[in-house]
Order: structure tokens, then C-alpha cells, then sequence
């Protein structure tokens, strides 16, 4: 790599110059010695595969799973791979992710699987790499996977998210790959990256630049979405960023204060076009739960939401089965509605109107949320927004620059959590590492 901090030369004497430039020339011929065994040792085995024979440079910002996705792929081909991040340490985000139940991706089945994303692109890429080829990817990595009840894919027992992180920038280490931590990216230049460091500013040359910069949630993580403007200048499009996978924030009179932190379960969220089942948890502000997180969409559409706190009986069903002899209460019960459920009915309608079977059940099928907004950008799993995807090619090539890439959360593509997300993330790694490869390829047939 090419590497200049401006303005140091200016403090080196001349011996000092002679035998750092010796230095570097050691350390690049035991480099390319190593390299070219590399490439007769694959030659040999007669393996086809392609093996980068030029000490290429490939400059990774972002540490995320998208960036070690592609930075892992492109160190196997011996392509010199750096990775940078402006934090401390690598990697934040993913293990806060961890945090709460460490799901890596999903083990549903393709076509349904590619069906929870709004991108044909990103659809492409999961095509290439699939929620299986993650999961070989990890167990050829030593990260053993199963998967949960739910259909979410977790590490085996024991493996913590540090862990996991650990070995992922382990085995591009062994590959060759360097990593650089508080290197924040503030300008591209060509084919160069302007870094700022505690040392100052600092230019990086690559032959390829991957962009993996993650959303604008969770901003303690690193992924603080600041790079748009820098993006922005180059004169592609961004769209702002929005919250996904978040809560609902409620009108204050449909809450209820002692309800904050108890469950509504096996109960359905819906809009015009989307239903989704599952369990939810009021909070001081509205609720919470996968349901909501999936109506995220609907929301910033202003499209009206509605609770179902019976999907499995239609509202013909639960008229079959009401007992009149019963008191409201007590046939709710006997519905197996839980209390939660039963004061939030009684905290929606009137006197009459709970006395009312035929408006108390159309009400248990669907409660209108009167919603004000979804929870704040800080606050919620990921975000939508940044690249557009009109932008970038099928491998995520930034049109406008040359040989430059962005990946990951920071293009603007949704879908659901429960794994989605990170499978998104390093499919569009690995799609665009293989575009580096094959490129190169191409140049050399
Ligand atoms: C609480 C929480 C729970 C989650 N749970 C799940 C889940 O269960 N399942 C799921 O699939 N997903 C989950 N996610 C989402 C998932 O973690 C992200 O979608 C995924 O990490 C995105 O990967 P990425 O590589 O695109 O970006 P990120 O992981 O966000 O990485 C981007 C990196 O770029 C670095 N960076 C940003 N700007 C610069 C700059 N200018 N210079 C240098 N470095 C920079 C950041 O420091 C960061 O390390 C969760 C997220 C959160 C916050």
C-alpha cells in the first residue's frame, strides 16, 4: 500500500530515510516472496481459482459484517486487504446486535426468505449468497450454527458475539489482511482515502475502494451515518435516513402506565397489505415486538395500523363460540385473552360499547393503533435510507466512481429483523468482492 503522512518527511534526516526505505523494501520483497508461493502452491494443487497475482490493494472502511465479508474473500485471493474503522475496536455494532440473542441469519427457505427484502438487488446477492452459504461460511470458520424454534439462525452454545468477532478478524489476519482501528474516512480522492487519525491526516492509495459504513442507528457503535455529506459531494444521490425495526410511539391516552413493560402475546399486527403475528410489549411511549419492527414500513407510509388480539379464531369463529349466559368478562376469558388484553379492549371502547357483543368482537379483531410516529433513529436496529440503490450496478459498484464499492446497511434497502439484516449485509461483501475478482480475472484471459 501506498501510504503517505502528510507532511512526516519533512522530519526524517537522511539516514533515518535510507533505512526506512530499506526497511520497507525487506518487508515488501519477503511479502511478494511469500505471495508468489502463495500463487505456485495453488497452481500446483491445481485447484481453479484465482489467486490476485499483483499484490493488488483493496481499502475496506468499516469493520461491520459487510466489510469482514468482503475483506475475508478478498484476502483468500490474495488481494492486500485493509480494513479501517474510526472506533477503538472492530466490529461494535455486531456485537451489540449479539446483545440480545445473537441471530446470525434466518433458515427459511429461499424464495420466502428473499421475499422479506424491498430490493432486486439485494435479492441477487442473498441468490449468490445464500442463508446456507453463511452458515458453511461460519462452521468452515469454527462458528457452528443451529436453528432456534423460530427459524432464527444462532452460534451453538458457548460461542459469545466477541468470539465470533475475534475469529472472523483472525482468519483475515492469518489471510494477510491488516486491520486499522480510530482511521476515520473524511474524503475520497481518486483512488485515494483521506483518513483522519490520531496522527493527523492521513492518504491511503488502493487499486479498489469498498465503502461498508453501516446506518445511522445506534450511533455509539460507530455506524453514525456522518459520512453522507462526504458522499453526497461526489455528487451521488443519498435519500435521509429513517428509522427501521423500531417502536411505535402511541397517543398517551391509549397507554396505560401500569402497562408499561407487560406483554400482549400470540397476538397480530396488520395494515392494509401486511399482517403480522407475534408477541408485543408496551412500553412508556408504545409498543414493541418483531410484529411492529415488520409494520415499520406501513408507518412511514402513514398507513393506518391495527391490532388483532385473537389471529387464530375470525371474528365468525369467536361469534360460534360466544356464551351470551357469560358476562363480558368472563367470555374473554374463556377466549383465553389475557388481562393485558382485556384492559386494553375495556380502556378502548365505552361502557355500551364493551356491552355490545357484536362491537366488543370486532374490536378484539382489530383496535385501530393511533400512531404518532416510530421511535427515534438512535434508538432503533437499522435504518433505511443513505446510497441509493440507483447509484450502485447488480454488484454494488458506485457508477460515478471508478473502481470504488459501498455495501451493507448504508445502501437503502429494508427488510425485517431476525437475521435479515446481517445476511443482507455480507451477501452485498461477498457479491462485491467476487465483482473485484472476476474483473481482475477478466483483465488477465
Ligand atoms: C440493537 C441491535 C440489534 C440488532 N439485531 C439484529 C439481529 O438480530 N439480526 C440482524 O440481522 N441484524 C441485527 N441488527 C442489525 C445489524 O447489526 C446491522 O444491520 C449490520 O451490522 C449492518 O452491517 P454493516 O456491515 O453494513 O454496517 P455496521 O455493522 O453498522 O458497520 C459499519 C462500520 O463502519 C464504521 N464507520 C462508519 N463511518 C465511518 C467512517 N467515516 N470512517 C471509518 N469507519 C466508519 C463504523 O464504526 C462501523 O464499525 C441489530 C442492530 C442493533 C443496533
Amino acid at each position: 500500500m501506498r501510504h503517505e503522512r502528510i507532511g512526516l518527511q519533512a522530519l526524517f534526516g537522511f539516514k533515518h530515510l535510507r533505512n526506512a526505505l530499506f526497511r520497507a523494501k525487506f518487508i515488501f520483497l519477503s511479502k511478494r516472496l511469500i505471495h508468489l508461493a502463495k500463487i505456485s502452491f495453488i497452481q500446483e494443487s491445481g485447484d481453479n481459482f484465482y489467486f490476485c497475482p499483483d499484490l493488488k490493494t483493496v481499502l475496506i472502511v468499516g469493520s461491520g459484517p459487510a466489510g469482514l465479508m468482503a475483506a475475508y474473500q478478498l484476502a483468500r485471493r490474495g488481494y492486500q486487504t485493509h480494513v479501517f474503522d474510526h472506533k477503538k475496536s472492530f466490529s461494535r455494532k455486531l456485537l451489540v446486535a449479539g446483545k440480545g440473542g445473537f441471530n446470525l441469519t434466518h433458515g427459511e427457505e429461499l424464495n420466502s426468505f428473499l421475499r422479506k427484502y424491498n430490493d432486486s438487488k439485494i435479492q441477487d446477492a442473498i441468490r449468490l449468497f445464500s442463508n446456507d452459504d453463511f452458515r458453511t461460511f461460519l462452521m468452515e470458520m469454527g462458528v457452528e450454527t443451529y436453528v432456534g424454534s423460530s427459524g432464527r439462525v444462532f452460534p451453538i452454545k458457548g460461542i459469545t458475539p466477541a468470539e465470533l468477532v475475534t475469529k472472523w478478524k483472525q482468519s483475515i489476519i492469518d489471510l494477510g489482511g491488516q486491520f486499522h482501528a480510530e482511521h476515520r474516512l473524511e474524503e475520497i480522492q481518486g483512488a485515494s482515502m483521506i483518513f483522519e487519525t490520531e496522527k493527523g491526516r492521513v492518504k491511503m492509495v488502493g487499486d479498489y475502494l469498498v465503502l461498508a459504513l453501516g446506518g445511522a442507528s445506534w450511533s455509539v457503535t460507530g455506524s453514525d451515518g456522518s459520512w453522507t455529506g462526504m458522499i453526497e459531494r461526489m455528487g451521488i444521490k443519498v435519500i435521509p435516513f429513517a428509522s427501521s425495526n423500531g417502536g411505535i410511539v402511541l397517543d398517551s391516552e391509549f397507554l396505560d402506565k401500569n402497562s408499561s413493560g407487560k406483554a400482549l402475546k400470540n397476538v397480530a399486527v396488520f395494515a392494509s397489505d401486511v399482517y403480522r403475528k407475534g408477541d408485543l410489549v408496551f412500553t412508556e411511549y408504545g409498543l414493541e415486538g418483531t410484529p411492529v419492527y415488520a409494520l415499520n414500513g406501513a408507518v412511514r407510509e402513514n398507513k393506518e395500523l391495527c391490532l388483532d388480539l385473537k389471529p387464530d379464531l375470525s371474528e365468525s369463529q369467536i361469534k360460534f363460540r360466544w356464551n351470551s349466559e357469560l358476562q363480558p368478562t368472563d367470555q374473554l376469558r374463556a377466549l383465553k385473552l389475557s388481562k393485558e388484553a382485556i384492559s386494553l379492549l375495556k380502556r378502548t371502547l365505552t361502557r355500551e360499547e364493551f356491552l355490545n357483543v357484536d362491537v366488543l368482537i370486532s374490536q378484539i379483531k382489530r383496535i385501530p393503533l393511533p400512531v404518532q410516529g416510530l421511535r427515534n433513529i438512535e434508538e432503533v436496529i437499522s435504518t433505511v435510507g443513505g446510497v441509493a440503490m440507483d447509484e450502485v450496478n447488480s454488484s454494488f459498484r458506485i457508477k460515478k466512481l471508478k473502481n470504488a464499492y459501498a455495501i451493507g446497511e448504508m445502501l437503502d434497502w429494508d427488510t425485517c429483523t431476525g437475521g435479515y439484516l446481517i445476511q443482507a449485509s455480507v451477501s452485498t461483501g461477498f457479491v462485491a468482492a467476487e465483482a473485484i475478482i472476476n474483473a481482475d480475472r477478466s483483465l488477465e484471459d
